[in-house]
């Protein structure tokens, strides 16, 4: 859990192009954030800025208070999850979800104890041994939660987790992240195009749009006016 502050967030990329323009916004801790917006509209790009993965032109991003412009994304205690999931295909579930820990140099025994006590939360503790080719595009997913949760991060970031599942699985792993959500205590911002994830997941929505911040509100003011 974590609290963010956005001020003036802006980017523009070396070819000149500003991607984010004069982004606001402050979340609170454990606050789920959604980011809406048709395709091209800076929600890849902001949560690329949170993560560190690229470096903020002009504003200030402050983590619990701190300014973090300049931190590295490892010292960040943020993780990410993409909609391609981005295992490694020639490692098994397993070294999947302890290949972030031992980059850290956390102690074996540990490692064990965090993959172990993940693969339990996401149901994976029967196919720690598979390589990612060997699982269904669910398990995929959840492996992909599993690399980021067993760092204990403060903040998510989640860019359309569920975009290449089917619909079924899809209201699944919905029901899953909501869950992850309430045992983790963790802050999420989440990118969806999705309508009925931001309503069931969020307790923000923002709204993006030319990379301008349209508007800021709960899911109900937001869907539900009639
Ligand atoms: P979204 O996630 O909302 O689809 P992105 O943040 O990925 O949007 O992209 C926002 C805009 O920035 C798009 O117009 C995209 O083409 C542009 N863009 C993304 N990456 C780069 C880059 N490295 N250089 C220049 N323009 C980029
Ligand atoms: P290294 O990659 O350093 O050779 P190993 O892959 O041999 O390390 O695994 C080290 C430890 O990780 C083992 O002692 C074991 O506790 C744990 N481990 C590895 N794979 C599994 C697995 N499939 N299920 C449970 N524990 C595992």
């Amino acid at each position: 859990m974590a609290s963010l502050s956005l001020r003036h967030v802006t980017k523009a990329y070396p070819n000149g192009f500003v991607a984010v323009k004069d982004f606001n916004l402050e979340i609170a801790d454990k606050e789920f954030i959604i980011f809406v917006g048709p395709s091209g509209c800076g929600k890849s790009t902001t949560l690329r800025m949170i993560a560190g993965l690229e470096d903020i032109s002009s504003g200030e991003l402050y983590i619990d208070g701190k300014l973090v412009n300049d931190v590295e994304p490892k010292d960040r205690d943020i993780a990410m999850v993409f909609q391609n999931y981005a295992l490694y295909p020639h490692m098994t579930v397993y070294d999947n979800m302890a290949f972030g820990l031992k980059l850290r140099k956390t102690p074996k025994d540990q490692i064990d104890k965090l993959v172990q006590e993940a693969a339990r939360i996401l149901d994976l503790s029967h196919l720690l041994d598979r390589k990612p080719k060997a699982l269904s595009g669910g398990q995929r997913q959840r492996v992909a939660m599993g690399r980021a949760i067993v760092r204990n991060p403060k903040v998510f970031l989640m860019d359309e987790p569920l975009s290449n599942l089917d619909a079924k699985l899809r209201g699944q792993m919905r029901i899953e992240i909501s869950k992850l959500h309430q045992r983790l205590q963790a802050t999420i911002i989440y990118v969806t195009h999705d309508q009925t994830e931001a309503m069931t997941l969020g307790t923000r929505i923002v709204v993006m749009k030319d990379g301008v911040v349209q508007q800021v509100d709960s899911p109900q003011n937001l869907y539900d006016k009639p």
